[in-house]
């Protein structure tokens, strides 16, 4: 028999509704643990009953398949943030179930630059430290001191360095998942900001989302299913190979950018990943090139 969980979980939880794809199996559990107290003693819970376990933001680049998750899916809610100023510059600390996109309007409109790129990030900032979030000039690593991780029952304070960043990827993302084992949560992170001019960071900030509406295909997607490889756009590339609005089920690749996936209607994840798999296939057959997924696949 189960023991009872520290927080309230829900059971076989539809993830079709925590993913921005708006498809996918469920969750065995599923829980929004809103403070560290509360994610350890789910980590315990799941470790006791040998469940595993993956640590979710808002699913803006996650899919579950079909057949669902046997284990606990945790989305970490917690959101403060403070800062700390020291003359012209300042050192944010937010945590991580904050979300991107509010939080960088709130700043530049505070007068704080920094966070300006992430104009229309989907997610959080845990998922943005998780995969190097960025856009439109900017990434997590070029602004992030460091953060606040669980692992194994003890919260560590990792710096920069250790995240190793690269394009869309950090230690932690590159980590496999060791069946078992509980994998880090990120808790919290420390940005640095420096003082700029609230309007002209609003202006630009306009200008970003102005951009972003244009270039982002309307309905549910995770964004761009594939990293860009190096010198190459993914896009393109599927764009080349034909396979602009190809469709399986109800999901399509976008005709307005090859890059993403969207779900029309009832797409399954499997439709999902039929289209992953042809838009691979088709790019190593036709340039040799093989793509490789920025969204995270459970
Ligand atoms: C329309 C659209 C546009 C997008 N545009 C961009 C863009 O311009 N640039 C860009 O980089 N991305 C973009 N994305 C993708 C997405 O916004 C980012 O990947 C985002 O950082 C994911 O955050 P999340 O909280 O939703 O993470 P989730 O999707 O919930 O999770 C993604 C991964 O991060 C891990 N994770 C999340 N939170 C934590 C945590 N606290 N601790 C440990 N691991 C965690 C999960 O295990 C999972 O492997 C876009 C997505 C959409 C839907």
């Amino acid at each position: 028999m189960i023991a009872p969980p520290p927080i309230p979980i829900r059971e076989h939880e539809p993830m079709e509704r925590h993913s921005s794809w708006r498809a996918g199996g469920a969750a065995r559990y599923y829980a929004e643990p809103a403070s560290p107290a509360e994610a350890q003693a789910l980590a315990a819970w799941a470790r006791l009953h040998r469940l595993p376990l993956a640590w979710v933001g808002r699913g803006t680049n996650l899919l579950v398949r079909d057949a669902g998750y046997p284990g606990l899916i945790a989305s970490y809610r917690a959101q403060d943030w403070q800062i700390a100023e020291q003359g012209d510059s300042a050192l944010l600390s937010v945590e991580a179930g904050a979300p991107m996109a509010g939080l960088a309007r709130r700043l530049a409109a505070m007068g704080w630059a920094g966070l300006a790129w992430a104009e229309g990030l989907p997610g959080t900032v845990g998922g943005a430290v998780f995969g190097n979030a960025g856009c439109y000039g900017g990434d997590t690593a070029q602004v992030l001191v460091c953060a606040e991780i669980l692992i194994d029952d003890t919260i560590e304070s990792w710096p920069l360095e250790r995240l190793a960043y690269d394009y869309r990827t950090s230690a932690l993302k590159r980590a496999d998942r060791v069946p078992g084992a509980i994998p880090p949560l990120v808790l919290a992170a420390t940005f640095r900001l420096t003082r700029g001019d609230p309007t002209a960071l609003m202006a630009a900030m306009g200008r970003t989302a102005a951009e972003r509406k244009r270039k982002t295909p309307a309905g549910s997607s995770c964004g761009s299913v594939f990293k860009n490889p190096p010198g190459e756009s993914a896009g393109q590339l599927i764009e080349r190979a034909g396979l602009k609005g190809r469709q399986v089920g109800d999901a399509v690749i976008s005709p307005i950018h090859a890059n993403y996936i969207v779900n029309t209607g009832a797409a399954s994840a499997a439709d999902i990943l039929a289209l992953v798999a042809i838009a691979r296939d088709e790019v190593r057959r036709q340039f040799g090139i093989v793509l490789e997924l920025e969204v995270c696949v459970l």
